[in-house]
């Protein structure tokens, strides 16, 4: 802050007149003490200071709540500068929130997600490592599942399995190349086999006799299914020394059972082999 000086003394603090002179006092200069600055040469009203941007004197007056940092013509830069400023300042939408989102037009690019749905969107992304070879896997929590194992992995398990075709109903099944007992049967027709196997132990505990039923062929089911409409079996089991078993079966229960000799003719034709338990 500097003093500015008085300009009614020019800063000297001294005033002076030209007298005429009279009888009493010869003519010439009287000085005496300015009266606008009490002989200080200090204009007491104002201050002055330099302009903070280019340094031109400012005077304002002393009584002033803040003394001002710029001169006017650089305020008016300023200003105008502020203003280009802002202009450059546009608005859109997050494309998630709908917020309000303010962009500079001089950005490479219009944002279009807003900060703070682009931190949750990052929060999101987690890592795991590949249950197999170890490698780190980057997944999202809105997937639902964390994955166990990475895409390489993944790709080289899938060339593993081959397809091949059912022996029994040609359908399609994968087979591992790894595996030792490749199948040769559709998981189905597997199936079938236990099915048609627990049913064959629970027969034969049924019909258990000296005699092994007939059934050469582990994979074939040791009795004959006729459909009868639909709702009843004709059932036959056979036996090696020439016996059969026969019976409906339906799905109230089996019913009628009766016993054939082969080649057999008359009554004894259906007569029970002595070692039969059902009868
Ligand atoms: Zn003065
Ligand atoms: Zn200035
Ligand atoms: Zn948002
Ligand atoms: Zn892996
Ligand atoms: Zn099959």
């Amino acid at each position: 802050m500097g003093y500015v000086n008085c300009r009614s003394c020019n800063g000297s603090g001294i005033k002076s007149v030209w007298r005429d002179g009279n009888r009493f006092q010869p003519a010439g200069f009287k000085t005496f003490p300015c009266k606008a600055c009490n002989g200080t040469g200090i204009n007491q009203n104002l201050y002055s200071k330099s302009c903070e941007k280019c340094g031109a004197e400012i005077v304002y007056p002393r009584d002033a709540s803040y003394p001002p940092k710029y001169c006017k013509p650089c305020k008016q830069t300023i200003q105008r500068e502020k203003e280009q400023k802002a202009a450059k300042w546009k608005e859109t939408r997050c494309k998630v929130c709908n917020s309000v989102i303010k962009y500079n037009t001089d950005w490479n690019k219009i944002p279009d997600t807003c900060k703070p749905c682009i931190e949750k969107e990052r929060a999101k992304w987690k890592t795991t490592n590949c249950k197999t070879c170890g490698a780190t896997i980057k997944y999202n929590t809105d997937w639902g599942r964390v994955p166990e194992t990475c895409k390489p992995c993944i790709e080289k398990e899938k060339a593993k399995w081959k397809s091949v075709r059912c022996k029994w109903c040609n359908s399609e099944f994968k087979v591992n190349s790894e595996w030792k007992n490749k199948p040769e049967l559709c998981k189905k027709c597997q199936q079938k086999i236990k099915d048609g196997q627990e049913e064959k132990a629970t027969i034969w505990r049924r019909f258990r006799r000296n005699h092994d039923p007939i059934d050469k062929l582990p994979t074939q089911v040791i009795w004959n299914r006729h459909d009868s409409a639909d709702t009843s079996h004709h059932m036959t089991m056979k036996y090696s020394d020439g016996y059969r078993v026969s019976w409906e079966a339906t799905k109230y229960g089996d019913f009628a059972f009766h016993w054939t000799r082969d080649g057999v003719y008359g009554p004894e034709r259906h007569e029970p082999p002595e070692d039969a338990t059902v009868r």
